[in-house]
C-alpha cells in the first residue's frame, strides 16, 4: 500500500490519488471490511475498488 498511488477517471479526466478519492462500500458480495470503493470526488464515478484488509 502507497499513499503515492493514483487513478484516472475515465469520466471528466481528473487524476486522482487514492488518499483523496471518495470511498463507499464495494458492490456485489465484496465484504466491506476489506474491499472499497474508489469514487472520483470531482464527479463520483467509481475509480477502482480496492483492497484495505492487509492494512
Ligand atoms: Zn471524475
Amino acid at each position: 500500500m502507497t499513499d503515492a498511488d493514483t487513478y484516472d477517471c475515465g469520466t471528466c479526466g481528473a487524476s486522482v490519488a487514492a488518499a483523496d478519492a471518495r470511498r463507499s462500500e464495494p458492490f456485489g458480495d465484496l465484504d466491506a471490511d476489506t474491499w472499497q470503493t474508489l469514487n472520483c470526488p470531482h464527479c463520483g464515478d467509481r475509480l477502482a475498488t480496492v483492497f484495505v484488509g492487509d492494512e
